[in-house]
Order: C-alpha cells, then sequence, then structure tokens
C-alpha cells in the first residue's frame, strides 16, 4: 500500500488501539494521537511505589475480542483467571458472593431473601428465555426485541420489586459504570445480568495499563508511532483526506478513526452533532496506597445507597486480593454516581475526607495505613446508556459521520473494554471498505 497516506487514529483507550491494531495488521501506516499516555480508562497508576488500576478493574470471558488481540500481540501470559470474590454491605457487614455461581448468589446475605427466590423462579427464566437477543457485545438486539423501552427501575419496579432495584441493579450499575437505575435501559441491564450468570473473571499482572503497553510495544513493531501528550483540538476536509490539528501544528491524514468519549467527539466532529445530545458525565476514583494489606478476603465492595454509608461511596476495590504480581496493596474508591460530578471537580483532600468515614467501617485498617491519595479525574467519559441507546447509536455510528471519518468508542457498541475494543475495530473495517 506503499504511496498512501496514513490513517490518523485520535485517542489510545482500548478503542483507538483496536482500531490502530487492525489497521497496521492489514498493513496500513498510522500515527495515533493521545492527550496522555496510551491506555485511556486502561489506567494503572503508581502511587508511593504501589500499583492500583484507577478505573478499569476486570476483563472476562465475554471479552472476546479483548482476548484475540491480546493473543495476537503475544501477551496472553499478562491474563490471571481470578477468584471473583465480591462483597455487597448489607446490615452492616460485607456480605460476600462470587458473580457467576447462582449458589453462591443463593446463599450469601448479599441479597434479601424474597429477592433471592424472585430472581430465581422469574428473572433467570426471563433472561434464558430472552437468551438471544441478551448479548452483551451486541446491546442493540435487545432494543430490536422490545426490551429496552423503559429504564431498569420502571422494568424492575414493576416486575421484581423494589428490592431487585436497591440490592441488584443499583450496586451493579453504581460500582462497575457510575450510572444509576433510572437512567439506564432495561435492555442494557439485562445483557449485564445474563452475561454475570456465567462469568469468569480476569485480571492484568502489573494491571490492566500493561496490556495497553503490550499492544503499544506491538504497534511501534508495526512502525506505528503513537504521539503522547498530543491533544487534538480540530478536524477538517483537507483535499481527499482530513486534516488534524493537534499541539499548534497540523497533519493530514488519508482518514481517521475519532476514539474519544462521545464529549470529546462532539467539539471535535463537524457534521455530527448528535453526538452531542449523547449524556455523559464526569466523575473520578480516589486510590490510596497503603503501608501493607488491609483486605478482608473479597476484591470488590458494592454499598447499596440506601445504606447511610451509600450516599458518598458506590464501591471500594481491595487491590491486593486480586491476587495478581505487582498490583497493591492499594484501595481504590469510587464515589456514589450522586457524589461522582462533586469529586470530579474538588480536590483529593474534599474526596478523602468523604472516604475515609467509610473505610472506618468497611476496612477499618485502612486509615492508619494511607501512605499516599491520588484523585484521579475522569471528565465527561462516562457516556449514560439510557433506554434505545444503543439501537440509536447502532443506526447512527456508520451513517451520520463526515467522509474520512470512523467513530470508535465504548458509548457506540457497550459499556465496556470489550465494547470499545469492537468498535475500534468495526471504525478500522468501515475506513478500510471505503466510502458505502
Ligand atoms: C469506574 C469505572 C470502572 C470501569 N470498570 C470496567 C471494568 O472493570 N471492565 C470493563 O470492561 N470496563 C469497565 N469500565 C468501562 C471502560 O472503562 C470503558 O468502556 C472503556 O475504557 C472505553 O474505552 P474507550 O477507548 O472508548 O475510551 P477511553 O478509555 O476513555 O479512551 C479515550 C482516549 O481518548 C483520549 N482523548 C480524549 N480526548 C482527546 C483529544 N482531544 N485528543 C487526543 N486524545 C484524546 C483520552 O486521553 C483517552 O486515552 C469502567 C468504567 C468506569 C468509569
Amino acid at each position: 500500500m506503499s504511496g498512501e497516506r496514513s490513517i490518523g487514529v485520535i485517542g489510545a483507550g482500548p478503542a483507538g488501539l483496536a482500531a490502530a491494531w487492525r489497521l497496521a495488521g492489514r498493513g496500513r501506516g498510522v500515527r495515533v494521537y493521545d492527550v496522555r499516555e496510551p491506555g485511556g480508562r486502561l489506567r494503572t497508576e503508581r502511587v508511593a511505589g504501589r500499583a492500583a488500576d484507577a478505573v478499569v478493574q476486570l476483563l472476562s470471558n465475554h471479552h472476546t475480542q479483548v482476548l484475540d488481540l491480546v493473543e495476537s500481540v503475544g501477551a496472553t501470559d499478562l491474563l490471571v483467571r481470578l477468584p471473583g470474590q465480591d462483597a455487597v454491605w448489607r446490615k452492616g457487614r460485607a456480605n460476600t458472593l462470587r458473580y457467576g455461581s447462582m449458589r453462591s448468589m443463593a446463599t450469601s446475605g448479599a441479597l434479601p431473601r424474597g429477592l433471592k427466590l424472585r430472581l430465581a423462579l422469574k428473572y433467570v427464566p426471563f433472561l434464558e428465555r430472552h437468551a438471544s437477543a441478551l448479548d452483551l457485545n451486541a446491546p442493540w438486539l435487545a432494543g430490536q426485541a422490545g426490551l429496552d423501552d423503559e429504564t431498569i427501575a420502571q422494568w424492575g419496579r414493576r416486575e421484581l420489586g423494589d428490592d431487585f432495584v436497591e440490592y441488584m441493579a443499583y450496586p451493579l450499575l453504581a460500582a462497575y459504570y457510575g450510572v444509576t437505575p433510572e437512567e439506564v435501559g432495561a435492555g442494557v441491564f439485562h445483557c449485564l445480568a445474563r452475561a454475570g450468570l456465567r462469568v469468569q473473571l480476569l485480571g492484568v499482572r502489573g494491571g490492566l495499563a500493561a496490556l495497553a503497553g503490550a499492544v503499544g510495544e506491538w504497534l511501534d513493531s508495526r512502525g506505528v508511532v503513537v504521539v503522547s501528550g498530543a491533544p487534538v483540538d480540530g478536524l477538517e476536509p483537507s483535499g481527499t483526506g482530513v486534516r488534524v490539528r493537534v499541539a499548534g501544528g497540523y497533519a493530514d491524514h488519508e482518514a481517521v478513526v475519532v476514539a474519544v468519549p462521545a464529549a470529546d467527539a462532539a467539539r471535535l466532529v463537524p457534521g455530527a452533532p448528535w453526538l452531542s445530545r449523547v449524556p455523559c458525565r464526569s466523575t473520578a476514583t480516589l486510590v490510596l496506597a497503603t503501608e501493607g494489606p488491609v483486605g478482608k478476603g473479597w476484591f470488590g465492595l458494592s454499598i447499596p445507597r440506601r445504606d447511610p454509608l451509600g450516599g458518598q461511596v458506590a464501591s471500594v476495590y481491595v487491590q491486593e486480593e486480586k491476587r495478581v504480581d505487582g498490583v497493591g496493596p492499594a484501595v481504590v474508591v469510587v464515589p456514589s454516581p450522586a457524589a461522582a460530578e462533586r469529586w470530579s471537580e474538588g480536590d483529593p483532600g474534599a474526596a478523602l475526607e468523604a472516604a475515609l468515614p467509610v473505610l472506618d467501617v468497611v476496612l477499618p485498617e485502612t486509615r492508619g495505613r494511607v501512605v499516599e491519595a491520588r484523585l484521579v479525574r475522569l471528565r465527561q467519559s462516562l457516556f449514560v446508556p439510557g433506554p434505545g441507546h444503543f439501537e440509536r447509536m447502532e443506526r447512527a455510528r456508520a451513517a451520520e459521520v463526515p467522509p474520512g471519518v470512523a467513530l470508535a468508542g465504548d458509548y457506540l457498541v457497550a459499556p465496556t473494554v470489550e465494547g470499545a475494543v469492537r468498535s475500534g475495530i468495526q471504525a478500522a473495517d468501515r475506513l478500510m471498505a471505503g466510502p458505502a
């Protein structure tokens, strides 16, 4: 393909890295730009010499294209199967449970007794009945099947009761996605719940950022240049290609993949006004490096919002309990959706002050062992998958973009690293196929 101009990829999170991997694997010249280091929310913070996954915590057997990509760059040995021991705070204690194990959910004190019965007799059969429409990697199918017309709070309160919304939907959505049942489409939640019935969790040796590092090395070996510290602030047509304005200069490309969160894409991509209607929010996480382990035998603890501790904090992740080499000792605290905006705009001291009283109850050793705290801000990078969201995206992502631009990002396919990777591969394939 000599003589062709290269393709620009804007954003080196999982979506952008996957697009670059696909394009380079097909022999195309590629240049990647990111405002930070590569990895996006695959972000492992080094705080006082401890490593902590600050945002993305886990992969799973459902991350199938991620696993293919990892294998193709020769990094499979970074993946470690995890015991999957989580917990939910209820009645003043951490009730352990293993996601993916119905037996564990049935015997755990995490869920009220009546709810466990309704889950077994009504919800699990519902999920199995609609199995063909409930694929977490293709959530628009739920919309097409008429299962995503309302929020999971509306569906849940009517079909399974208030406790389903408070003790099952909220803890899962707030802890791992930073959103509430009142915002999220029922179809997306059903997809998550169905995936959770058969899940095998995976961690990454040295932290999730090591995966981004392995992809970066592979790209480097294929001649792909990844430019860090390069905020792209505009795109415009240039001859038959696209001009990328970056850090006071510009570069011309044959075409570009825009793999940044929807709020950033809305600013960058002219001619796609629908992007600014994707609801986006800010959040932050608090990383606490600790002097020695503080764990209790569980990795992630979710706190229901009705619990007195749930106003500020949605979840706590004990890094050393992942049991992967090179991670911890450290604790990562995720704010409740109600507190997230405040945490992301405030200073680290305010977040620490909000988190410590909760940690004093759920992990009492922490306060005396904190060596250093770091607030990781995620500005406008959380999108809210409301009812019908993914069906709308399925129509828009291919059709409603200017020529020479392909969009990628989790907001287009599914709210996970797998969704982001799939979106990147699809964007690369659309560009290589040329105009429809
Ligand atoms: C608290 C939390 C926990 C999560 N846990 C999990 C989990 O355990 N498992 C899972 O699968 N998913 C998880 N997710 C979801 C996951 O983080 C996302 O789905 C995924 O990271 C999205 O990838 P992306 O490439 O679309 O975006 P990002 O990872 O956000 O990458 C976008 C990139 O674009 C760059 N960028 C932005 N603007 C510009 C610009 N103007 N110029 C240049 N570069 C720019 C950014 O620096 C960033 O590197 C979690 C999310 C949150 C918020």
